[in-house]
């Protein structure tokens, strides 16, 4: 019988918790990703919201940066969000700091300001319902996007949900919003390429 595709969620630091809860509301199956072993026969992976450069640290104390960069680049489906976004990002400001690089977009850490300027705002796009909200806290900004990056939504012009074949990234955190538009989104890029995958294979 075909079971549910599974999702590994980055559990070393961040919103991983909330992350699994919202993928297993989609009917979505969860596995925590803390070791190299953990990415086996994932379908997809998240990248949490959280703090990028304690996630830097954790991933070099666990040996998970270079497995999970293969991971990554392997095809299937990511979702990051916020510092999620950061650790994908081509470049890093505020301060300059190390990345997969597999958005081709800059990003500037806290660039709405701290937790005083956190909080959940319009979101303006052709692909999301009318009325949909992002919540943003300590938020990254994009401050450019590549061409090769297709941007989804914006916040007051800044592009702030960006997708790239198979990566959806948020600055914002929609795992944080009960049936939010991009946990439908996402599930539907994880089934259809757990689909194909499986078509593949037999
Ligand atoms: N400010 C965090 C960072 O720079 C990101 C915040 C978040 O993930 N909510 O890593």
């Amino acid at each position: 019988m075909a079971s549910e595709p599974l999702v590994g969620v980055l559990a070393l630091q961040g919103d991983f918790a909330d992350h699994a809860a919202a993928l297993q509301a989609e009917g979505l199956r969860t596995v925590f990703v803390r070791k190299a072993s953990d990415l086996v026969g994932l379908d997809a992976i998240v990248l949490p919201g959280g703090e990028s450069t304690t996630m830097l640290k954790l991933l070099d104390v666990e040996g998970l940066w270079e497995p999970l960069g293969k991971a990554l680049r392997s095809g299937v489906p990511v979702l990051a969000t916020c510092a999620g976004l950061i650790l994908l990002a081509a470049n890093v400001e505020n301060p300059r700091q190390r990345s997969y690089g597999l958005l081709p977009l800059t990003v500037v850490r806290n660039g709405y300001g701290r937790q005083y300027h956190s909080g959940t705002f319009a979101l303006q796009s052709e692909h999301l319902p009318a009325g949909t909200t992002g919540t943003f806290i300590r938020a990254p900004r994009i401050s450019n996007v590549g061409a090769e990056c297709e941007v989804l939504a914006r916040r007051d012009g800044d592009a702030v949900l960006v997708q790239k074949g198979p990566i959806l990234a948020a600055c914002f955190h929609p795992e944080l919003q009960v049936g939010h538009p991009v946990g439908a989104q996402f599930a539907a890029m994880v089934r259809a390429h757990a689909g194909l995958a499986a078509a593949g294979a037999s």
